[in-house]
C-alpha cells in the first residue's frame, strides 16, 4: 500500500526579485509592441523550460553563440537580461536601431554604478568573479583597466598591488570566497575599500532548504540543469538528505520518490513558477 504523502514547499524558492523582473519586463514587450520577435540580449534565464515557452511567443535569443544582431531592430524591443551589459553594448544595440527594454536587475545596476565612481575618484577595481559570466563582464565596461580575480590564489599572484583599491563582487560569490580574496588584498594595499555587493537570493535558498530538510524524507530540487544556483541547491540537498534529486520537469520524477512519506520541493532562482506548481500537482497525482 502507498504512503499517505505529505508534501512541504521551502519558505523561500523560485524566481529571485531580479529574474521575476526579467520575465515580467519581456512578457510586457511581448503585450506592448506588435514588432516580431522581440529580442532577449543572451539567453534570459538559465531555464530551458521557460527559454522554450518564450521562443514559442515570439522571442528571439541575440548574442554571442546565440543568432546574429540584425543590421538594423527597425525599433523591435531587445531586452538586457539581470546581468547587464557593458555601456560600448548598450550604445551598439542602440545605433542598430534597438528599442531597450532594460531589465538590469537592480543589485547590478548598483555594482556598475559603483565600479564606476570608484574607477572615476582613481581607484584601482578588482572584481571578484567568473571571468566569463555576463555580469562580470557588463561591470568591467564600466570600469576600464578593472582586474577581475576569481579566487584567492588570482589575488596572491598579482604582479603588483596598488595603494588604494576597491573591491567589488559578482552576486552571486560566495561569501566565504569573497572573503579569503578580501583579505588577501588588505594585506597588501593601504587603502582598500570592501563593498558588499553580494545578493542575498542565493542564501536565502540554501537556509529554506536547510529549514524543510529537517522535516522530509526526500527532496525534489527544481530547475534547470545548467542553472549553478539550481546546481548549488541539489548538492545541499544530497549532504542533508539521503534522497535528493534535481529535476526540470514533473516527467523526471522518481518512482522512488513516491513511496516517501514527507516530500520536500525546493527549486533555483531561475525556476519559473509553473513548474514549480506542476511538479506538486504531479506528486499529489503519483499519491493518489
Ligand atoms: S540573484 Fe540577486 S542580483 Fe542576481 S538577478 Fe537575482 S536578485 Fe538580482
Amino acid at each position: 500500500m502507498k504512503p499517505v504523502c505529505r508534501i512541504f514547499r521551502a519558505e523561500v524558492m523560485g524566481y529571485c526579485m531580479g529574474v521575476r523582473r526579467a520575465v515580467e519586463a519581456t512578457e510586457k514587450a511581448l503585450l506592448d509592441s506588435n514588432i516580431r520577435p522581440v529580442y532577449t540580449y543572451g539567453p534570459l534565464i538559465h531555464n530551458p523550460q521557460a527559454l522554450e515557452r518564450l521562443a514559442e511567443s515570439g522571442v528571439v535569443v541575440v548574442g554571442s553563440g546565440y543568432a546574429p544582431l540584425p543590421d538594423n531592430f527597425s525599433g523591435a524591443s531587445v531586452v538586457i537580461r539581470a546581468h547587464g551589459i557593458p555601456p560600448e553594448e548598450r550604445r551598439e544595440l542602440q545605433r542598430r536601431g534597438a528599442k531597450l527594454v532594460d531589465a538590469t536587475c537592480p543589485r547590478v545596476l548598483s555594482s556598475q554604478k559603483r565600479a564606476h565612481i570608484w574607477h572615476e575618484k582613481g581607484y584601482t577595481v578588482y572584481l571578484a568573479g567568473d571571468r566569463d559570466h555576463g555580469e562580470i563582464t557588463g561591470i568591467e565596461g564600466y570600469a576600464p583597466g578593472c582586474v577581475v580575480l576569481e579566487n584567492r590564489e588570482d589575488a596572491e599572484h598579482l604582479e603588483n598591488y596598488p595603494d588604494r583599491a576597491v573591491l567589488i563582487s559578482q552576486t552571486t560569490i560566495k561569501q566565504s570566497e569573497y572573503d579569503e580574496i578580501a583579505a588577501v588584498l588588505a594585506a597588501h594595499i593601504r587603502d582598500l575599500v570592501v563593498l558588499n555587493t553580494i545578493c542575498p537570493a542565493t542564501l536565502e535558498r540554501q537556509k529554506a532548504l536547510e529549514v524543510m530538510a529537517a522535516q522530509v524524507d526526500g527532496i525534489l530540487v527544481i530547475g534547470g540543469k545548467n542553472s549553478a544556483n539550481t546546481q548549488r541547491l541539489a548538492a545541499t540537498a544530497r549532504q542533508l538528505c539521503t534522497h535528493a534529486w534535481h529535476i526540470e520537469t514533473p516527467a523526471e520524477i522518481p518512482q522512488e520518490a513516491f513511496l516517501l512519506e514527507r516530500i520536500g520541493i525546493t527549486a533555483g532562482a531561475s525556476t519559473p513558477d509553473e513548474i514549480i506548481d506542476a511538479v506538486e500537482q504531479a506528486v499529489k497525482k503519483g499519491y493518489s
